[in-house]
């Protein structure tokens, strides 16, 4: 099996097109263009999908899993299973990202010391060590895996702690790499310290790392603000391996790091979204006549009765299963019967859209359009939405 990344093209600022290709045999590429997105999952599963529902849905690659769903009982049941992760949950034909902590909603732990870290779970909290965290990927066998990181839930802790958690994250990153066979993400830390992110970013750039990740969700700021802070962590990083960012989901957070050369998302936003009862109608592609004097929707809310003798599809359009298939008065009437069917038609049509939104973005940075679009996109959605979209964390259980 082998993994790169090639930069196809790089334009204006930090701006860029890339391909993560995985070859896992002589039968099998997965090729990933970035930017891009990773599947969410929760216990290893798509929220509100079957295997069968989320291969329906052409543009998703990869999926990104974490140990957090699986660790309540050690070690794993799941890690008696032969063939690995992809064969256990469903995930052949794709690309495993594998992480500790749950990106969409990582709860403050009690406590990590220099030997592990604290996580909760459904039945009370586990201490994962670097030693154990290795032993699981080497049975799981995922495609990559993000380094165990001490990631700081408190919100104001001190320089101490931060230059702490930079340190052991760095040690445990050196175990990680220690053991051959599975690609490892670097994890960046620092928290608000902008001196020590630099250090994390700097001296994460000096391992044989194959990526790196980089984590907005504790940053309490609007987008742009999140995305500057970020950016002290992008500026010291190799351009020629990829970057995957949690905690920036939102259309404006996506256009924002895209233009900082985040290459990776996660698709918990769109989860949230969904859990809502909302269906994404944003674009990318907008008409330039379009009125900018009325601010337009990003989402519709589904439980609105105004959608009670609405016909049409969700979006007009719009070639999903859903929108091809369902009306918007069908689906808020699956709402009010409380019909999990409601949630499955809403996460396809999402989750539909999201990818398609990164292939709007990847033809704009092809044609050399992207800043136009992303400008008349701030301009027809309005910037006030990001000073609300505070924190894409979300508490799923
Ligand atoms: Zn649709």
């Amino acid at each position: 099996m082998s993994l790169s990344f090639n930069l196809l093209k790089t334009s204006e600022k930090s701006l860029r097109l890339g391909r993560l290709t995985l070859i896992k045999n002589q039968e099998q590429n997965i090729l990933l263009d970035t930017p891009n997105c990773l599947a969410y999952t929760s216990r290893g599963c798509v929220p509100h999908l079957t295997p069968d529902n989320l291969q329906a849905i052409p543009l998703i690659d990869a999926v990104s899993v974490t140990l957090e769903h699986f660790i309540d009982i050690q070690p794993p049941p799941s890690t008696q299973f032969p063939g690995g992760i992809h064969k256990f949950l469903n995930f052949e034909g794709y690309l495993v990202f594998f992480d500790v902590r749950d990106s969409g909603k990582l709860k403050s732990v009690s406590y990590n010391t220099d030997k592990y870290v604290s996580i909760y779970t459904c039945h009370g909290v586990r201490q994962i060590t670097s030693d154990s965290y290795i032993k699981y990927m080497n049975i799981y066998k995922p495609d990559i895996f993000a380094s165990l990181a001490d990631k700081i839930t408190d919100e104001t802790p001190s320089l101490k702690r931060i230059k702490k958690s930079v340190d052991r994250t760095l040690k445990w990153l050196d175990n990680a790499l220690s053991n051959e066979g599975i690609q490892v993400f670097g994890v960046l830390t620092g928290h608000n310290n902008q001196e020590e992110r630099i250090r994390s970013a700097q001296e994460t750039a000096k391992r044989n790392v194959a990526g790196f990740v980089l984590n907005g969700n504790f940053l309490e700021n609007t987008s742009r603000e999140r995305i500057n802070m970020l950016k002290s962590s992008l500026d010291h990083l190799p351009s020629t391996k990829p970057r995957l960012a949690y905690g920036l989901g939102t259309p404006e957070d996506i256009i924002l790091g895209v233009s900082e050369g985040i290459d990776l998302f996660d698709t918990a936003y769109s989860v949230k979204m969904t859990d809502a009862g909302h269906a994404f109608i944003f674009s990318l592609d907008l008409k330039n006549d379009l009125d900018s004097s009325k601010q337009q929707q990003q989402t519709i809310n589904l439980w609105d009765t105004n959608f009670r003798n609405d016909v049409q599809p969700l979006l007009i359009g719009c070639q999903c299963y859903s929108c091809q298939n369902h009306t918007r008065a069908y689906i808020h009437h699956l709402l009010n019967a409380h019909e999990m069917l409601a949630t499955v038609l809403l996460m396809s049509h999402n989750l539909y859209h999201y990818t398609n939104f990164f292939k709007t973005i990847r033809e704009s940075i092809n044609q050399n359009t992207f800043f136009q679009k992303a400008e008349q996109f701030f301009k027809v959605y309005g910037e006030q939405k990001m000073e609300e979209t505070k924190n894409s964390t979300i508490i799923y259980n």
